[in-house]
C-alpha cells in the first residue's frame, strides 16, 4: 500500500464550492490537494447555471421580438438553435473541457489530482493508488447528481438529464419534461420558444411547488402562453421507449408521448461513495449534516449542494467563504496562535480571507469566523417572467406559528408594470410581532433583480416603518415593493 503523502488540506470535489475553498486556501500559503473526478468548476459552468442562462437569454430574445407586433410594428422571427449550441460549446464550456479551470486552480498554487476521492480513515483521503494525509483538514464539496425516480421502465430508456438537454445540438420535435420545478420550467420554456412541442408532467398539484402558489400560477400561465402543455397532479407510473418515441404512462390512465424525455425531478447527494463510515459519519443521511461553520466532524468540512442548505451557486460560494475563514482560523490555532513563528503567511492569508468575507457581505469582522445564516436565502427561477423569492413563504411562516401579515400587489397596478404589459406581483410576508419582513416574492420581467431590495430588508431585518417611508423611484418595477408594504394587513 502507498505511503500517505502529508499535505495541509485535501479538497474532494472541485465544483463551485470546492474550487473556491481549495483555491483560496492555496493562495493563503497552505499545501492544498484538490481532487476532481470530472470537470473542475462542477455543474454550474458546464451543465447548470451558465449554459442554461445562455439558452434563456436567447429564448427571451425570441419572445421579446415576438412582442414587437402590437407594440412597435411587425417582426418575423425564425428561431435557430445553432448559435445557442455554438455559444454554449465555445464560450461557456470549451466543449466540456476544463483545461482553463485546472490552470486557474494550479495558478493559485493548488495541486490538482484527477480521480474519485474517498475518505480512508481519520485525516486520510484515497484517490486510486494515492493516499493523502491532511494535517489540517479535509473539505468535501462533491455536490449532487440528478435524482431519477423509481418509475417502472425508466432506467432502461435513453432519457435525458440536464446534461443531454444542455449539450443538445439539434432540437427534437417534441419533449416531455418530467418535473415542474425551477430547472424543468426554465428548460421547458426555452425549448418551447424554439419551436419544440413541450409537455410538463408534475406529480404535485402545482408547478414550482416550493414557492408561493401565486408564483406557480403566473409561471404556469406564462409557459402555457408559450405553448407548453402542463399537467399537474400526475404521478408517472411507467415509461417505455419504442426506439423513436417515449411514452409516459401516468396514474389514472393518461399517456403522454414525445421524441425525448427530460427527467428533472430533483438532485441527490451520493454520500455512500465518500467513505464516511471510515470516519464514523452516517452515510445514510440524505445530505451531509453540518453545523453553522460547515463542520461535519473533527477536521472535516463540507461545502455546497451536498450540505442540503440550498442547491444554489450562491450558497456554495457563501459557504466556501466561511469554510476558508474557519480552516485558516483552525490552522492558526493549531500552529500556536497569531504570534507563533513560522505562521506568517498563513496568518496573513487568514486575515485576508476574513476581510474578503466582509467585503462580500458576510456578517464577520476581523479575527472572527462568521456563522452561516440562511434566513435571507434568495432564489430565482429564470422563467419569463422571473420568479424571485427570499426567506419564508406565507405557508412556511404560518407553519412556524409566526404572527403573519401579508402584503400583495399586482405588477400591472404599478405604472411600470402597466406600461410594460407584464404579468407579475410582489408579495411580502411580515412578522407582525417583530415588525420586519421574513419573506418575499417578486415576480416580473426583472423579478430576480427587483428581489435584491427585498433580500436586504429580510437580511438586515429593516423595520417595516422604514420600508414604508422609503422613496422608491418612479416608474420602476421595484416601486411596487412600496405598494406591497403599504398593503400589509
Ligand atoms: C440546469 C441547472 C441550472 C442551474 N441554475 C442555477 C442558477 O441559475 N443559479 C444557481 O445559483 N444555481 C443553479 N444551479 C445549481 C448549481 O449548479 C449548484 O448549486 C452548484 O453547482 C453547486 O456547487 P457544488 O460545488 O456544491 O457542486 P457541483 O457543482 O455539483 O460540483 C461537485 C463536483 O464534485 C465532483 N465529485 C463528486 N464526487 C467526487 C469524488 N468522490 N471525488 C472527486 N470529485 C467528485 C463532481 O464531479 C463535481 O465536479 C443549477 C443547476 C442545474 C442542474
Amino acid at each position: 500500500m502507498a505511503e500517505p503523502e502529508i499535505v495541509d488540506v485535501v479538497v474532494v470535489g472541485l465544483g463551485v464550492g470546492g474550487e473556491e475553498v481549495a483555491g483560496r486556501l492555496a493562495e493563503a500559503g497552505l499545501t492544498v490537494v484538490g481532487i476532481e473526478r470530472d470537470l473542475v468548476g462542477g455543474e454550474c459552468p458546464y451543465w447548470g447555471c451558465i449554459p442554461s442562462k445562455m439558452m434563456i437569454r436567447a429564448a427571451n430574445a425570441i419572445a421579446e421580438a415576438r412582442r414587437i407586433d402590437g407594440l412597435a410594428g411587425t417582426a418575423q422571427v425564425r428561431p435557430d438553435w445553432a448559435p445557442v449550441a455554438k455559444r454554449i460549446r465555445e464560450e461557456a464550456t470549451d466543449t466540456w473541457n476544463d483545461r482553463a479551470a485546472v490552470e486557474r486552480f494550479t495558478g493559485r498554487g493548488g495541486r490538482f489530482v484527477r480521480g474519485a476521492g474517498r475518505l480512508d480513515g481519520p485525516g486520510r483521503v484515497r484517490v486510486g493508488e494515492q493516499v493523502f494525509q491532511a494535517r489540517h483538514g479535509i473539505v468535501l464539496g462533491t455536490g449532487t447528481r440528478p435524482s431519477v425516480p423509481p418509475v417502472d421502465g425508466l432506467a432502461d430508456t435513453p432519457y435525458w438529464t440536464n446534461h443531454q438537454a444542455i449539450e443538445v445540438e439539434e432540437l427534437p420535435g417534441s419533449l416531455l419534461v418530467l418535473g415542474g420545478g425551477a430547472i424543468g420550467l426554465e428548460l421547458a420554456q426555452v425549448f418551447a420558444r424554439f419551436g419544440v412541442r413541450v409537455t410538463v408532467v408534475e406529480a404535485l398539484d402545482r408547478v414550482l411547488a416550493v414557492e408561493e402558489p401565486e408564483a406557480s400560477e403566473v409561471a404556469a400561465a406564462a409557459l402555457r402562453a408559450d405553448g407548453v402543455e402542463i399537467h399537474t397532479g400526475v404521478k408517472a407510473e411507467r415509461v417505455s421507449h419504442d426506439g423513436q418515441n417515449f411514452t409516459l404512462h401516468g396514474a389514472g390512465g393518461t399517456d403522454f408521448t414525445a421524441e425525448r424525455l427530460l427527467v428533472v425531478t430533483g438532485r441527490r447527494a451520493h454520500l455512500e461513495e465518500l467513505g464516511l463510515d471510515t470516519v464514523g459519519v452516517d452515510a445514510k443521511q440524505r445530505y451531509l449534516s453540518v453545523d453553522d461553520r460547515l463542520h461535519v466532524s473533527d477536521g472535516i468540512w463540507a461545502v455546497g449542494d451536498l450540505t442540503g442548505e440550498g442547491a444554489f451557486t450562491h450558497i456554495a460560494m457563501y459557504q466556501a467563504a466561511i469554510v476558508v475563514a474557519d480552516v485558516l482560523d483552525h490552522v492558526r490555532h493549531a500552529d500556536g496562535g497569531p504570534d507563533a513563528s513560522g505562521t506568517a503567511s498563513v496568518v496573513g492569508g487568514a486575515m485576508g480571507a476574513t476581510s474578503a468575507l466582509g467585503a462580500s457581505g458576510s456578517s464577520g469582522s476581523a479575527g472572527t469566523v462568521p456563522r452561516a445564516d440562511y434566513r435571507a436565502l434568495p432564489r430565482v427561477t429564470f422563467t419569463d417572467p422571473e420568479v424571485g423569492a427570499v426567506g419564508l413563504t406565507e405557508h412556511q411562516a404560518r407553519e412556524r406559528g409566526i404572527n403573519v401579515q401579508i402584503g400583495f400587489t399586482e405588477l400591472s397596478s404599478s405604472t411600470r408594470g402597466w406600461i410594460h404589459r407584464s404579468e407579475g406581483f410582489i408579495k411580502v410576508v411580515a412578522d407582525a410581532d417583530q415588525g420586519v419582513l421574513i419573506g418575499a416574492t417578486s415576480v416580473g420581467p426583472a423579478g430576480g433583480e427587483v428581489l435584491s431590495g427585498l433580500v436586504v430588508a429580510v437580511h438586515a431585518a429593516v423595520p417595516l416603518a422604514q420600508l414604508r417611508h422609503m422613496i422608491y423611484a418612479y416608474p420602476t418595477f421595484h416601486r411596487a415593493i412600496g405598494d406591497a408594504i403599504r398593503d400589509l394587513s
